[in-house]
């Protein structure tokens, strides 16, 4: 795949509508349907659902080879005796292409910490699945080298970066458009100086935190946002369809 910026790359994780609140998962499945019949066929925009794991089979028998499953966790190494935890061996078993790692909650609330994550990712990138790490607030409050060893990473290509500032994620109150390429600038050049120009320049790195039907299209346009980590607006059908085409 291009993995070039101006490639979209949408993904959906509706942790927080399952976790507590038993939203059932057809809602996230007649949903999608629905996104999938205004989805413009014809864009090369990526697009990546992330599904609780006892949702995982289902959701993706459900759904075309067009759209691709994503875990919302992974064990840190190689599978073993770990009673209740979810191997990349097991993900990559059932045919998910990609985890994400570090959201918010995990770091939060869990207590999840930026070494704890990068033995994870590297992990996981080692067994072929992608990672879409996130990161939150503002670049200067996290030292953002640690949660990467670059040097452990084999491929660039399967890393997706999510910006979510945690003030945004869930509450309605969206980043700017300007704050939101602010950070991803950031994130670009801090790629720029720690691996490559063309890393930099390839890597997606996408905003997550309220997008929905009506920002969407303004977020869309700053040149290094490529794309967006939606978590409410991914079970409401006709807008999460908007969302998807807002980047071409
Ligand atoms: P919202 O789009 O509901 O703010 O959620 C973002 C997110 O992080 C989903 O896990």
């Amino acid at each position: 795949a291009d993995y070039s910026p101006n490639i979209g790359s949408f993904l959906v994780d509706p942790t927080q509508q399952h976790i507590g609140q038993l939203v059932q998962p057809w809602n996230l499945l007649s949903s999608l349907q629905v996104m999938l019949k205004s989805f413009n066929q014809n864009t090369l925009t990526h697009v990546v659902v992330a599904p609780p794991f006892v949702y995982v089979d289902l959701v993706k028998n459900s759904l075309t080879d067009r759209i691709e499953i994503s875990a919302q966790n992974s064990w840190i190494g190689k599978g073993g005796a770990f009673t209740g935890e979810i191997s990349v061996e097991q993900l990559t078993d059932i045919g998910c292409k990609w985890v994400i790692l570090g959201h918010s909650e995990r770091r939060h609330v869990i207590g999840e910490d930026d070494q704890f994550i990068g033995k994870k990712a590297a992990y996981a990138l080692s067994q072929g699945l992608g990672v879409i790490a996130c990161i939150g607030e503002l670049l200067n409050e996290r030292e953002e080298g640690k949660t990467f060893d670059v040097y452990a990473v084999p491929s660039w290509d399967n890393v997706v970066i999510a910006y979510e500032p945690v003030w945004a994620i869930g509450t309605g109150k969206v980043a700017t458009p300007q704050q939101a390429q602010e950070v991803h600038v950031a994130v670009r050049d801090w790629l720029k100086k720690n691996v490559s120009a063309e890393v930099a320049s390839k890597t997606r790195i996408i905003y997550g935190g309220s997008v929905n039907g009506g920002n969407c299209a303004e977020l869309a346009k700053q040149e290094d946002i490529d794309g967006f980590l939606v978590g409410g607006a991914s079970l409401k059908g006709p807008e999460f369809a908007t969302i998807v085409n807002s980047v071409t």
